[in-house]
């Protein structure tokens, strides 16, 4: 087991990463709480639960809503939640981010706590302290950063997860390798076929890594002012666009948008066309790389509307080399006439 800590101006956040969920109980309040957990997550582990009133959402990204906010505020009301209560989330990132802002704005803000059931929650989304919903099809549009008291990732839980969310998970952590770890990269690639046996002792190191990593940069630029965190945004600028319109989940997206950040990284000279195509077949090994195909004008579109974009700037994410990212800010023409340049390789 190893535990993170994640120490802010003026609160903490503990993850635990390897720690049996059941241990839960040593984590929250003996009265007052409430669980958040989705339909899912609910049939195959709420028997388990710790005794608290318990309460399901619908599965999937849609819920992550302002409504779903407002009717589980009611919820709590119901169940008498007051200043001092605790919610605790158990699932992937959506319960995590809905649990999150719910949190943070009722009643100003009580505690809250998750245990996190996939994979790509635990390698990245629930740590850092971003809790948001979306409007429509605008993602994570109304939010706030605060940090969760603690959050459990237990590998044993993705055992009952479906392969392509756990792949998904797979493409955050090969990022998270890529872009501040060279040695994550050449752990991930030196053991594949236990990577996809989900073997219990490679997971916990993995994911002890990823969250090391991400806590190193969220302690160093929490509310991403410094720019620090935009590094975790490589293979996203073009990953929102495909995850959109190819309608992938998150990380096979974020890995198609990794092998064009990696491809333009080689044509600026950053990176060597081996470490292009070592990176490329890294993906393709774990199974990521899906066939997509997008109208070079609609990526145009789309990029000239993200939602990242300082003016006529985004701060796009290279690599300098497997486990080092540089940010540099380009012009979207700039960006697209790289892409249209190396389409062919990626
Ligand atoms: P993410 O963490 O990728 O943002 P979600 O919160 O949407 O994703 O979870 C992805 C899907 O996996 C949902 O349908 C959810 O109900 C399901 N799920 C989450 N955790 C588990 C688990 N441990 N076992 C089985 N299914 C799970
Ligand atoms: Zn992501």
């Amino acid at each position: 087991m190893k535990k993170v800590i994640i120490s802010l101006d003026n609160h903490k956040s503990e993850v635990y990463v390897g720690l049996n969920w059941n241990e839960v109980r040593n984590f929250i309040p003996a009265s007052g709480c409430v669980i958040i957990t989705d339909d899912n997550v609910y049939k195959i582990y709420g028997k388990l639960f710790p005794d608290f009133p318990v309460i399901s959402i619908k599965p999937g990204e849609d819920s992550k809503n302002i409504g779903t906010i407002v009717t589980l505020a009611e919820k709590l009301l119901d169940e008498g939640i007051d200043r001092t209560g605790f919610i605790l989330g158990i699932g992937g990132g959506v319960v995590c981010d809905i649990t999150g802002f719910l949190a943070s704005i009722y009643m100003r803000g009580i505690n809250f706590g998750f245990i996190s059931t996939t994979l790509l929650s635990q390698v990245d989304a629930s740590v850092g302290g971003k809790n948001a919903v979306n409007i429509g099809k605008i993602k994570n549009i109304l939010g706030c950063f605060r940090q969760p008291r603690f959050v459990i990732c237990d590998p044993d839980l993705l055992l009952t997860l479906p392969d392509d969310e756990y792949l998904s998970g797979l493409g955050e952590l090969v990022k998270m390798g890529l872009i501040l770890d060279y040695n994550l990269f050449e752990k991930i690639e030196n053991n594949i076929a236990l990577l996809m046996s989900k073997d219990a002792d490679l997971l916990e190191s993995l994911i002890s890594d990823s969250v090391e990593l991400k806590a190193s940069v969220v302690r160093e630029d929490e509310k991403e002012i410094s720019g620090k965190r935009m590094i975790l945004n490589f293979g996203h600028t073009f990953g929102h666009v495909i995850e959109t319109v190819a309608s992938m989940k998150h990380g096979f997206a974020v890995a198609a948008g990794m092998v064009i950040a990696s491809g333009i990284s080689e044509k600026l000279g950053l990176i060597g066309l081996e470490e292009f195509q070592r990176i490329k077949s890294l993906l393709e090994k774990l199974n990521l790389l899906k066939k997509y195909s997008l109208d070079d004008n609609y990526f145009q579109e789309m990029l000239l509307k993200d939602k990242k974009k300082q003016g006529s700037l985004i701060s796009f994410v290279l690599l300098q080399s497997p486990g080092r990212a540089v940010v540099r800010k380009m012009t979207v023409y700039e960006i697209m006439n790289l892409y249209r340049s190396i389409k062919k390789q990626v």
